[in-house]
């Protein structure tokens, strides 16, 4: 029964906000792959028939991570993803492997490991070409203009949901995959 949570899982609203821009994200332009497509990202990860968490090392990791997080404007494609155990996935939250590493996260990668991780990747974008690009640069002026609508209405509800204390209060910890996008300035 070694796979049966201690508890059923609990959804935080603000978790659920942060999921609500995720999907916008994604399905304004992240690029998707086929299962089939990661097969030979397995076969580069796999080591005597073994793969690991890419961050920690932890045999049979069970999720993808995406290195450049789909809250920023990463894609669901080889280059950008990795596999990882849930406890680093977790601790990493929508953050570059740099930031995760300076943090306070339980979980965190121990700084004299960082050297190691980056060179990892670059090894693995070697295999797999992948530029990670700022979610805001992606997009056109009227995609970008869409978004904002969406997002000042998910901001709305927020905040709604914080005066009825549904929700911490914003300053404590920002929210999973909810980094605020300014306009961008047109020239
Ligand atoms: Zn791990």
């Amino acid at each position: 029964m070694k796979n049966l949570a201690k508890l059923p899982g609990k959804m935080s609203a603000g978790f659920g906000l942060s999921m609500i821009d995720r999907a916008v994200k994604e399905k304004m332009l992240g690029t998707r792959c086929k299962a089939s497509d990661l097969k030979p990202v397995l076969d580069y990860f796999q080591q005597d028939g073994v793969v690991r968490c890419f961050y920690c090392e932890a045999p049979d990791p069970k999720r993808w991570d995406h290195l450049h997080p789909v809250s920023r404007g990463g894609d669901t494609m080889p280059g950008n993803l990795v596999p990882a155990c849930p406890r680093c996935d977790d601790s990493k939250q929508d953050r570059d492997i740099e930031v995760w590493v300076a943090s306070s996260s339980p979980h965190r990668p121990p700084p004299e490991r960082l050297g190691v991780l980056l060179h990892k990747v670059e090894a693995y974008r070697k295999q797999f070409p992948y530029e990670a690009v700022e979610f805001s640069s992606r997009l056109s002026p009227s995609q970008l203009d869409t978004y904002l609508q969406f997002r000042a209405e998910i901001d709305a509800l927020r905040r709604h949901l914080e005066t009825f204390g549904m929700i911490k209060t914003k300053g404590a910890t920002r929210a999973r995959g909810a980094a605020p996008v300014q306009p961008r300035e047109t020239t």
